[in-house]
Parts: C-alpha cells; structure tokens; sequence
C-alpha cells in the first residue's frame, strides 16, 4: 500500500460531467489510484509521499490517440519536407525498410519521453513495418521503461505495388504471417483490467496497403479477443480516389463493405467524409484520432471537428508520425485543434454568426478532446479525467514562467492559448515520470546521444 498526496494547485481541472475546476485543489492517491479529489483542506493531511503544487495548474494526463513513434528517426529529412502524403510515403517507405529493433527500441523511448514532457500519460501507437527481424514486442519493452501507458497497435501492410497497392513489396507480408503474429502478441500482452499499461489494437494501415481480406479477417480476429481495431481513413483526396478506382466505394463505404464499422473502431485523420458519413460515424459508435498538424504539414485538409462532436461522434486527438508533425507534443496538439477549428470555422462561416451564444472552439472544449475524448476513443473508461477510482494520471504546470505573464486570469486557457511548454510533472498510476521538469525514467542526454546516431545510420544508408 502506497499513498500520495498532491496539494495546493492553484486550480485542479477535474474535466469530470460537472466540469469542475477546484481552486487550491488536490489528489488523494492510494496504490495508483485516486481515492479523494477536492480542496486539499478536505483531503487526508499525511502520506507516503507529498507532492505541493503551489503555483502550479494541474490536469488530467493526455491521451494520445495516434502515432508512429520509429518515425523520430526521419525527423524533417530534406527530400519529404515540402510532399503530399502519397509522395512523401513513397520516399520513405526505402529508408523505413532499413529499421531494426534497436531502432524500434530507441525511437519509442524518444517518442515517450517527448509525450510525457508534453502532458501525456497514455499514448497509442500505430507500427506497421517490421523490417529486419524488428517486433511490436520491441517497443513494448521500450515503453515499459519509460512508464506510460501504452496501447500498441499490430499495424501490417499486405497490398504491395505488384498488387496495385502503394508500398514496395519489400515492405510487405502475407496475411497469414499477420493474423498468427497478431494473435501471438493479444495472448501474449493484452490486459483489458482498470489501470492497465498495455492493450493490444489490431490496426492494418490505410486502404490503399493492405488486402480486402486481410481487412476483414483482421477484425474478425479482434473481435473474437475483445480488442479494438485501428486504421488509417479518408485522409487525402488522394487516398478517396484510389478507393473508388480500386474498390468502387468511397473510404467510409468501404469500412461498411468490410465489416470495420462498430463502437470497437477508431480511425486516424477522417478528413474526407460526407455528412452522411459523419452520421454513420455516430451510429456505429467509431472514433476519430483527429491529427491537426499532419494534416496540415502534408496538406491533406482539416478535419470536421465541430460536425463529429454535434452528431456525438468521439473524437481525440494524435501527433501522428513524427515525420509529419514533425514533434510528439501533445499540449501543443490540443492548441493546434483548437485553432484549426477555427480557421475552419472562418472558412464555413460559422464565425460570422451574430448569435453570441456560437462560440469558437474554446480551450476546453480542445482540452476536453485530449482528455475524455481519447479516453473514449481508445476505449477506457479509467483514464481521462481527476475523479475517485480513476487512474491516478496527471501532470502539472508550474505558472510563474515567462509564457503564462499576464494571462492569470484563466490558468487553463493560459496553457492551451499560450506557447506550449514541457510540462513540471508527469505522473502515471501515482508514479513520477517527468519531476521537476526532468524525465525520470531515462537519461535524455544519452537518449539523444543514441538516436541521432540511429537516425545517421538510416539516412547514410540509403
Ligand atoms: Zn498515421
């Protein structure tokens, strides 16, 4: 039995039904779990351990729904920096072919450790490539070091060029090769439990790399495990082509075709769709890992936010690939949506209403797609908010820092419209990742040390 009591926050943002944000707020945290939330002078004054959060804002930790942690070693590389999707991955995919699992290993613990220092306490990953005897076992290992939680997508890729699919065949496998390898590590990893660290998402990558068949037997398979299912969808205009050239269906029709339309269901991007598929979304109960700055550094378009939340769709947020963002900061990600939502806005003319009840996107609502959104996407109902028997995972904002100056008014706003910064504290089932600002779980020095040599090593290689 271990306790930990975090006291004082200047404001604790419960982001629970009420909405409630407690002035002086606090935690009351029993073996990875919280016990009491409230003003800290009704919380229990003694514990193992005290964290004091004077001057500080504390939230609940951020969920990423969506990202490609190995690509942390093609950070801006020159030749994909100004591409669209489909020429930027043409490039790529060669280089990717090179990874082994040491990279697997390196890239996830770059990934985390900028994730945790951004706020975020549980992040998906989506790995699709499995080169030179690489295995999602590799950067499960990986991410237990650091200590996020982790839902580790069995991504695969079976639709090679030969076949009219985009990536070389070199990077591609046989369906049956997948299916057995995605069961093996479902039997082997996934835990379903409150407060789990690792979840298994079978997650064959986009319509234009992977088979019909192994479409449908993917979630076939998932579904006889109880896990969920994750795909790349209607991310360009590029991609809704070749689904009408190739399957006769648009991206959205094409998931009814092949039976990925269910509660079990979330999908990267989600750009291209129709009202009618905003509807379809909703009744089916899939979710939308809404990735703003990929979507904008590889202009692939904006994402309708404001329609998925109105019909009730659940929507979170990702960093996606950091070869399309090309950062893991999942702070800066919520003020990202937050104002593509409103150029959005602009541009469909939402904001010229005169009605002063249509507000923009505001802070929360963006916060809220991090937060309890994620949650719901990934499919968690332990994680996402500050509430007794939910998991005790947070992180804190010291705000006497030159960004916040003069935005005292609205702690939270401040964090969200201000320049994002790395976060003071990281904490994930009671347990310390970033404190005082410095990851705790790894030397980041010789983490970089380690990954700009892997990184050198894939580039000169090509
Ligand atoms: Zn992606």
């Amino acid at each position: 039995m271990s306790t930990l009591l975090v006291k004082n926050a200047e404001s604790l943002v419960t982001m629970d039904d009420r909405q409630r944000e407690i002035p002086r707020g606090g935690l009351f945290i029993r073996d990875g779990f919280i016990e009491q939330v409230g003003p800290t002078v009704d919380l229990p004054q003694d514990a193992d351990e005290v964290l004091d959060l004077s001057h500080h804002l504390l939230l609940p930790g951020l969920v990423n729904t969506h990202h490609h942690f190995y690509q942390t070693l093609t950070r801006a590389l020159p030749a994909v920096q100004n591409s669209n999707l489909f020429n930027w991955l043409k490039t790529l995919y060669p280089i990717w072919a090179r990874l082994t699992p040491e990279d697997i290993f390196i890239s996830t613990q770059t990934a985390l450790a900028e994730l945790a220092l951004s706020g975020c306490t549980t992040a998906s990953d989506h790995l699709y490539l499995f080169p030179n005897g690489s295995r999602l076992d590799d950067e499960i290992a990986a991410a237990k070091e650091i200590g996020l939680r982790l839902h580790a997508s069995r991504g695969s890729m079976s639709l090679g060029e030969k076949d009219g699919g985009l990536p070389p065949d070199s990077v591609v496998d046989t369906e049956a090769n997948i299916l057995a390898d995605s069961r093996r590590l479902i039997e082997a990893y996934h835990d379903p439990q409150a407060g789990s660290y690792i979840q298994i998402v079978l997650a064959p990558c986009s319509p234009f790399s992977v088979t019909t068949e192994l479409m449908r037997q993917s979630a076939q398979l998932a579904r006889q495990y109880g896990v969920h299912l994750h795909t790349h969808l209607a991310e360009t205009e590029d991609e809704q082509q070749f689904c009408l050239q190739k399957f006769g269906h648009r991206p959205v029709e094409y998931m009814q075709v092949v039976d990925w339309l269910g509660p079990d269901v979330w999908f990267a991007h989600a750009v291209y769709v129709n009202k009618e598929e905003v509807g379809t979304f909703a009744r089916h109960g899939c979710g939308v890992a809404h990735c703003p700055t990929s979507n904008m550094r590889l202009a692939s378009g904006i994402a309708p936010v404001r329609e998925y939340l109105a019909a009730g769709v659940k929507v979170g947020l990702g960093v996606d690939g950091s070869a399309s963002n090309d950062g893991s900061h999942l702070l800066a990600e919520v003020r990202q949506a937050m104002l593509v939502a409103r150029v959005r806005e602009g541009l469909t003319g939402f904001s010229l209403s005169n009605d002063p009840s249509r507000q923009l996107m505001t802070a929360r609502e963006a916060l809220r797609l991090a937060t309890r959104g994620g949650a719901a996407v990934l499919g968690r109902t332990d994680i996402g908010s500050l509430e007794p028997g939910k998991c005790a995972d947070f992180f804190a904002l010291n705000l006497d820092r030159l960004e916040y100056a003069g935005a005292g008014q609205d702690p939270l706003a401040a964090a969200i419209f201000c320049q994002p910064v790395r976060v003071d504290y990281t904490v994930v089932g009671g347990k310390f990742v970033v404190r005082a600002g410095r990851l705790v779980s790894a030397d980041e020095a010789r983490l970089v040390e380690r990954h700009k040599k892997a990184a050198q090593r894939l580039v000169d290689a090509v």
